[in-house]
């Protein structure tokens, strides 16, 4: 197959927060495949900035340990590695101080992309934001990148809106949810909207619900004392779920811009009503077999934080009246797997005897594990002894389908490259972000309201029994969670 990556222009990748976790795991190794699959043109740099006194080669030194721990099959090919490793410089810089700022506005050149990844905590937002400004280091062509979490609720983030925006207009701002960066994320709007065969079926009328899920076999352990300021609402359903739902449910942009399509999406969440508490199940792992609880990693007996939540969401629009969309999510379940799934309404009159077990018509799209898009229909049991139904799949596995480069890159580096390209399609708007918090911030409050601790479930389960209680009174059923080792 030709190679279909275009070289973005050369730029000037400032990283804050260079020597953390993110930085380590995710985005150098991202920009270091996008590097070696000839994406990164000559003249394009990367900036190390953070608080540790480190020089140039000793940065390159914890890059090249960074990329063999966590991309060792591609940091072996070592010309590469040293090659991308002469793109790197590194700035000591303190966000709260005057340290590092000037030197860092002599390195920046005036004819390339600039771009800022604060991957720090969103308490320097402002701060850093607020420095570039001062001391003339961002332009009005720079771009600003922020990580999750983006708020605690509805007045956090519109502080966090209103001091990234005292510095950078909307337009120069990414807010990254890396489940946008997901391959069949994206393949869920080509779906939708390059096919004549599915829009005409899109809605209530066809469609009976829709699930999605998204589900994790491992636990909080080692970051349980950070994860239970949040909870599994925040952490996921706030942003990845939202997003997974908004473009399920959007009506068609009139083109794929960044703006239209968010123009799209706000309109989901605006949709949104209000969810009572009798059409959501909160869970919270318990211990087994010698492996602690949520509580015990928590580092809290008392904790009341959900490491997992179902719930039954309705849109009041034309599309959806009628067609209820369930959300899942936790820690601790019994596979990793990702997925939405858009459950068909039976044909109107069945002319067939009655198949044990009948499913339906149903359209999945896996996000993890092995992304890919699958159909599920009824035909005839082959062979002899009358008309008898079976169910099968149109499978399309992207890496069986495409080949070799449909392995999915990973989301941070295809939104990396987005950044430098100028594409905010796939990062989240101002308003988006805050709106979903006006939809979830009542749901939180009202459980702190009630101190409802969450129903217990086992390690290794689907969740607590109210989950599929929440299902069953609808007279419909959870998919399973496929099992399959954490990767
Ligand atoms: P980390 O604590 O491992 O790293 C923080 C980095 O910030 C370090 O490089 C540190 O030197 C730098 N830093 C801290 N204070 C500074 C200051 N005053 N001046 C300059 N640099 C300073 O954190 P992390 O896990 O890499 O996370 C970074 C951000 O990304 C956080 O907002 C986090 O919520 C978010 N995030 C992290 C992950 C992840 O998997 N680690 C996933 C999603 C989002």
């Amino acid at each position: 197959m030709v190679s279909r990556v275009i070289p973005v222009d050369p730029f000037d990748l400032v990283i804050f927060g260079a020597t953390g976790d993110l930085a380590r795991r995710k985005i150098l190794p991202g920009l270091f495949h996008r590097f070696t699959v000839g994406q990164m043109p000559e003249g394009a740099r990367i900036v190390g900035a953070a608080r540790s006194e480190l020089d140039a080669d000793s940065f390159r030194k914890m890059i090249r340990d960074s990329l063999l721990e966590f991309a060792p099959k591609l940091a072996q090919e070592s010309a590469a590695l040293e090659q991308f490793l002469a793109m790197v410089h590194y700035m000591r810089v303190d966000a709260a101080g005057d340290a590092g700022w000037s030197g860092l506005k002599d390195l920046m050149r005036d004819d390339v992309v600039r771009a800022f990844y604060l991957s720090v905590s969103p308490s320097l937002f402002g701060t850093i934001g607020g420095k570039l400004h001062d001391h003339g280091i961002a332009t009005a062509e720079s771009r600003i990148v922020v990580e999750k979490p983006f708020g605690h609720d509805l007045e956090t983030a519109q502080v966090l809106n209103a001091d990234l925006r005292a510095n950078f207009d909307e337009s120069q701002i990414y807010r990254i949810d890396h489940y946008l960066g997901k391959e069949t994320v994206q393949n869920l709007m080509a779906l939708r909207f390059a096919n004549a065969l599915w829009e005409p079926l899109w809605n209530s009328t066809h469609i009976d619900h829709v699930q999605i899920t998204v589900s994790e076999s491992l636990g909080v352990e080692g970051r349980g004392e950070y994860y239970d300021k949040s909870g599994a609402m925040r952490d996921m359903v706030q942003n990845h779920l939202m997003q997974l739902l908004c473009l399920t449910a959007m009506e068609p942009p009139s083109r794929f811009d960044p703006n239209a399509v968010r123009d799209e999406k706000v309109k989901v969440i605006e949709a949104l009503e209000p969810v009572v508490q009798k059409d959501i199940a909160r869970g919270q792992y318990r211990a087994a077999q010698g492996e602690g609880s949520y509580c015990d990693h928590a580092g809290d007996p008392d904790s009341r934080t959900e490491s997992f939540v179902a719930m039954k969401v309705k849109i009041a629009n034309w599309r959806w009246a009628g067609t209820p969309f369930y959300l899942r999510t936790g820690k601790k379940l019994r596979g990793r797997s990702s997925e939405i799934a858009v459950i068909f309404r039976d044909p109107p009159h069945m002319i067939f005897p009655a198949m044990e077990g009948h499913k339906g018509n149903a359209l999945i799209i896996r996000l993890q594990p092995d992304e890919g898009i699958t159909l599920r229909n009824t035909i005839k049991d082959p062979g002899p002894g009358g008309m008898r139904l079976a169910e099968v799949s149109l499978d399309m596995t992207f890496a069986d389908a495409l080949g070799e480069q449909a392995t999915p890159q990973d989301a941070y580096e295809r939104l990396i490259m987005d950044v430098i390209r100028g594409d905010q399609t796939l990062f989240m708007r101002g308003d988006e972000v805050e709106a979903a918090w006006a939809w979830a911030d009542p749901i939180i409050h009202g459980w702190e309201e009630t101190r409802q601790p969450p129903y217990p479930y086992d390690p290794g389960s689907s969740g607590p029994e109210e989950a599929l209680m929440l299902m069953h009174r609808d007279g419909r059923r959870w998919r399973e969670i496929t099992r399959k080792d954490e990767t």
